[in-house]
């Protein structure tokens, strides 16, 4: 299958599944070439993730120059060490995966004042697994209360990666507590535009939105296998 109809339908399946709530399809396009990513662009699609800075770096050059005039939006989707912050904080958009507030410290600081706020997630652990990167939910509050103060920041939600499951039951359970939470988080920063879940990728899409995800983050179904 193209990407163009592949996104088609993933179009169709978003629309049908959040019966009229605003659900943004990221495009992640970790190890694909520009060539995929081009025929998204010109299938309309805008927004995109990327997992390695490097990477993603050379392919927001080489989009800022080749289509100027595009309004794409580059999130960065993953692990973040400390000493890679200044190239997500002066080239993204978006970074989804904070997880602590020294990285958060760095990208305020390291983001320039006349740029606009970069937009963050809080990354939460929610399968609690020793792997895998976000904080504890019990963590999210100091933390989102610390980004509240970083001029450079815009925090506008949660994400998280839960843990393959191999049933729709056991799937729901993780992504019903990120609702939970992020319910919670938006009721603790009424004034804040804490607007963003994100999750749902390939293979839980249909669960995570009917949990209230209001941005999945599809690779595979999109370019095909990595
Ligand atoms: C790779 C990746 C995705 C996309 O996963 P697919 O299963 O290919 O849809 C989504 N989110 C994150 C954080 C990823 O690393």
């Amino acid at each position: 299958m193209s990407i163009a109809s592949n996104l088609e339908t993933i179009r169709k399946e978003i629309q049908q599944l959040s019966q009229g709530r605003e659900v943004t399809l990221l495009a992640v396009s970790k190890t694909k070439p520009v060539s995929a990513i081009e025929n998204a662009i010109a299938a309309g699609q805008r927004a995109f993730g990327e997992n390695y800075v490097q990477e993603g770096v050379e392919k927001i050059h080489y989009f800022s120059e080749k289509y100027s005039g595009l309004p794409l939006q580059w999130h960065f989707i993953g692990p973040l060490q400390s000493n890679k912050t200044r190239l997500v904080a002066e080239n993204f958009h978006w970074c989804q995966t904070v997880d602590r507030l020294k990285i958060a410290q760095r990208l305020n600081d390291q983001r320039s004042p006349h740029a606009q706020p970069l937009n963050v997630l809080i990354q939460v652990n929610i399968s609690d697994e020793e792997s895998k990167s976000g904080i504890a939910p019990t963590e999210i509050m100091p933390l989102a209360q610390a980004i509240m103060a970083m001029p450079q920041l815009a925090l506008r939600g949660l994400m998280a990666i839960p843990a393959p499951a191999k049933t729709q039951a056991a799937q729901e359970i993780p992504l019903a507590q990120m609702q939970k939470l992020f319910i919670e988080l938006q009721q603790a920063f009424p004034q804040a535009a804490i607007d963003t879940l994100s999750m749902g990728m390939s293979d839980d899409m249909a669960t995570a939105i009917a949990c209230g995800s209001t941005m999945v983050r599809i690779g595979t179904a999109i370019f095909g296998t990595r």
